[in-house]
């Protein structure tokens, strides 16, 4: 760590303006917020608490983890270090956590990390949906607010084909789906990465699979990214795809996190991720990224760059690290700019 710390000057540290009441307690007056290079505020976490996944599907990109071990709990991060990064991110303008993997639901002590998490605008979790059926009620009530399930096809076969998955296991993801609603995990997002000649042609039945939710279920279409040159077949015409859907929508809404369209078709509500080669996307990332082995990530699409975070021995250390990792945070796509 050590080594990382000279860096730091180019942002100063809040502890100045920390002070102390009676109690003991800390109040936080005139914190600085996590704020980039770029002018980018930090205002969400994305932790991935776990390698480990019971699917294989055809083009993870393993939340930009590198050597991805899929097996090991070993390196995971103890649900303290976990509660400690996302208390001492709140305190800095943090107001949203989602946590993803591998497969968050294989963490057994999920539960116990939410319970002791911070007061936050959205704590939300993104899973494949497997395991979501017996254990919604029980996240919900431990503080988890809201879920995004993975699905990218609603026919058997080819669900299994993409995700690896053994029969029987769509049907399992459905009751997911189900139970997550009843638990008020809502708005379920169901998230479909697009992929040319396997899925593309079920954005309608998705529609019509998600109409009967009466809102409380969400499609987010997910263009794929490319990030093994064989996926390069799979990646869909985008432009396209936005132009259609305008043309369908009665509604266009632009969300401020990546700038992500919201259509509004046949009552249902269709979210659409553009995140290849997207200078909008970058420029509107709010979000800093925790690893499983606990490194602090500035982007998904780099990794020389990580904060390693695992020893962290008390808040004030995490907030160094969190200002360190914010600092080395650089728009991946940015807009060229031409000189003539
Ligand atoms: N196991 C959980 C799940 O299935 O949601 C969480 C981990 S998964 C890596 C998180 C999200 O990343 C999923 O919705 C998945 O579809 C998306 N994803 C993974 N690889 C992708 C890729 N190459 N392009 C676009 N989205 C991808």
């Amino acid at each position: 760590m050590s080594e990382d710390r000279p860096e730091l000057n180019a942002q100063k540290t809040s502890s100045g303006a920390t002070k102390k009441t009676g109690a003991g307690k800390d109040t936080f007056e005139n914190v600085l917020p996590l704020v980039d290079p770029y002018g980018r505020k930090v205002t969400g976490l994305r932790v991935s608490i776990t390698e480990r996944c019971n699917l294989t599907c055809m083009y993870c990109h393993h939340e930009g983890a590198e050597g991805c071990t899929r097996g090991s709990s070993e390196k995971e991060m103890p649900p303290e270090l976990i509660c400690s990064i996302v208390h001492t991110a709140a305190k800095f303008g943090v107001r949203k956590v989602k946590f993803s993997g591998g497969e968050p639901l294989l963490r057994k002590d999920f539960e116990e990390i939410l319970a002791c998490l911070p007061s936050l605008k959205e704590v939300s979790a993104t899973t494949n949906g497997i395991l979501l059926a017996k254990r919604a009620k029980t996240l919900k009530a431990a503080g988890l607010d809201r879920v995004n399930v993975s699905l990218d096809s609603l026919v058997p076969e080819r669900y299994e084909a993409i995700t690896g998955a053994p029969p029987g296991t769509l049907e399992k993801v459905l009751q997911g789906i189900d139970r997550a609603v009843e638990a008020g995990l809502t708005p379920v997002k169901l998230n479909m990465v697009l992929l040319r000649g396997v899925n593309d042609d079920e954005i309608d039945s998705m529609m019509d699979f998600i109409r009967p939710y009466g809102g409380q279920v969400i499609l987010q279409l997910i263009e794929l990214m490319d990030i093994d040159p064989e996926l390069a077949p799979y990646m869909i015409d985008s432009e396209s795809l936005k132009k259609t859907l305008a043309k369908r929508a009665k509604e266009v809404r632009v969300r401020h996190l990546h700038h992500r369209k919201k259509y509004m078709i046949d009552g249902v509500e269709v979210e659409f991720v553009q995140p290849m080669d997207n200078s909008e996307f970058c420029a509107n990332c709010s979000r800093l990224r925790v690893t499983a082995d606990g490194k602090l990530k500035p982007c998904l699409l780099v990794n020389d760059n990580l904060v390693d975070a695992m020893g962290a021995g008390d808040q004030e250390e995490i907030e160094e690290l969190l200002r360190l990792a914010v600092n080395r945070r650089k728009p991946y796509y940015r807009k060229e700019i031409s000189v003539d």
